[in-house]
């Protein structure tokens, strides 16, 4: 079963608006098993339209057109679709009455706010109650221009208006119960169910290498990889005739890259690292605080993100200048002369401070160039100092991380949020052998 969904409008051809219809007809086709294997955008022009309709046509067996069923001159998908299949355009008078109905109700609303006569019912509107024929019209309780559905040979053809909430609506109400159903009396569709392994730690290159006998020869569930921001996601789907069996079949690929992956798999799905490592410290009662320079405020913005981080973060020192280094972290002066603001040993002393200042039983530092100016060859952008300290001392890791300033903010967290879910892990770990040994 293969799915094209085709976005109509000069606006999202430019880029003006973002396509966002297409990405959620596809994860809602998605739902009943019918992958999306082409996306293409059209303008507001008949020619071009009449061209990626009939394209569609031709090699999808479903086709979910959005966008072009207004009623003004631009507005071209139904009577290109009529064209293109052949059709002629009727009216449906249920839905023409309708308008008429619409429009009257706002005439008189209308009438009482203004001292202008009258507005006539726009003729033009009614172009949105013409249905090609054969089709089924889709009511659309939300606005003016009903959805389309219609078996046009082999392939079934969606029209559906471009206004989010109405797609929406019509998609959920009238296009998927249908699409099901007719799916099913031929003997298709089932469920398509997809589920994401969230990976750090591990470059991208390294997991391909790890994970290449699973990642021969996939065909169902497919794996994914996904690179992203000091991450990577591996998004497992399986195509099942129903939903118990394509469980099974993501449960059993899951289970096996995580034996092959084992701690770098922190989460699954829509967990985030700054969810997962609060749930550890709220779990074993255990105090967070952070001292924060390059970053800004991120780190802490990130753990506050989580709701109930109350629980486990103390809170944090935004120590930007060398003064307020000194001042708020108890750092020495000579020090940060000596090292330098961005150098190891200031790194350490911040992560100590905030432990100290704050009295957690964790804390992080972080120090580091994040550009775009301000960078030597010794001390290049990117180049970041993280700290986790704990009771058990101090651990530093350098890192020179790539991307514009924002994006190596960003990293920087994702870097200190990881290595304090290592150490939590290896504290973990020593406590276990304390207690056996
Ligand atoms: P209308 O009756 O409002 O004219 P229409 O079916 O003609 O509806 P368009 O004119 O193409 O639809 O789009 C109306 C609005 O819907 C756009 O201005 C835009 O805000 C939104 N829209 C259209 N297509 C998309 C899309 N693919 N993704 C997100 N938003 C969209
Ligand atoms: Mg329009």
């Amino acid at each position: 079963m293969k799915a094209e969904v085709v976005g109509v409008g000069t606006e999202l051809l430019m880029g003006q608006i973002v396509n966002t219809n297409g990405a959620e007809i596809a994860r809602m086709l998605a739902e009943i098993g019918v992958g999306v294997y082409y996306q293409s955008v059209v303008g507001d022009n008949r020619d071009r339209l009449a061209e990626a309709l009939e394209t569609a046509l031709e090699r999808a067996d479903v086709v979910v057109a959005c966008g072009g069923l207004g009623p003004t001159d631009d507005d071209l998908t139904r009577e290109t679709l009529a064209e293109v299949t052949g059709r002629s355009l009727r009216r449906n008078e249920e839905w023409a009455r309708h308008l008429e109905e619409i429009f009257e109700r706002r005439r008189k609303q209308r009438r009482g706010l203004s001292s202008e006569e009258d507005y006539p019912f726009p003729r033009n509107n009614l172009r949105q109650a013409m249905v090609p024929e054969g089709a089924v019209l889709l009511p659309n309780s939300r606005g003016t221009a009903p959805g389309i559905y219609l078996e046009h040979e082999a392939t079934i053809v969606v029209l559906l208006p471009g206004p989010p909430g109405e797609m929406r609506t019509l998609m959920r109400e009238e296009v998927l119960p249908r699409l099901a159903q007719d799916l099913s009396a031929r003997g298709e569709g089932g469920v398509l169910l997809s589920r994401v392994l969230r990976v750090i730690g591990l470059g991208e290159s390294r997991v391909a290498e790890l994970l290449e006998p699973i990642l021969s020869g996939q065909t169902n569930p497919t794996i994914a990889p996904l690179a992203h921001l000091g991450e990577m996601h591996l998004r497992i789907t399986a195509h099942a005739p129903d939903e118990e069996t394509a469980r099974r079949y993501t449960a059993d690929t899951a289970a096996e890259i995580r034996s092959i992956l084992g701690d770098a798999v922190y989460g699954e799905d829509d967990t985030t690292l700054e969810a997962v490592v609060g749930e550890v410290l709220a779990e074993r009662g255990l105090t967070v605080a952070v001292a924060e320079s390059c970053t800004g405020g991120l780190l802490g913005h990130r753990i506050t993100n989580v709701p109930g981080s109350s629980r486990y973060f103390r809170g944090g020192i935004m120590a930007y200048s060398n003064e307020l280094k000194s001042a708020l972290l108890g750092i020495e002066s000579e020090l940060i002369v000596r090292e330098g603001a961005v150098s190891e040993p200031v790194s350490r002393a911040m992560a100590r401070g905030a432990r100290e200042s704050c009295g957690s039983d964790l804390s992080v530092g972080i120090t580091g160039v994040a550009g775009p100016s301000g960078g030597t060859p010794e001390k290049p952008v990117g180049l970041t100092y993280v700290t986790v300290a704990d009771d058990q001392g101090d651990e530093c890791r350098t890192f020179q991380l790539p991307g514009d300033r924002e994006e190596m903010k960003l990293r920087t967290t994702t870097v200190a949020l990881e290595m304090l879910r290592r150490r939590l892990l290896s504290r973990a770990s020593a406590g276990r052998a304390a207690t056996t040994s």
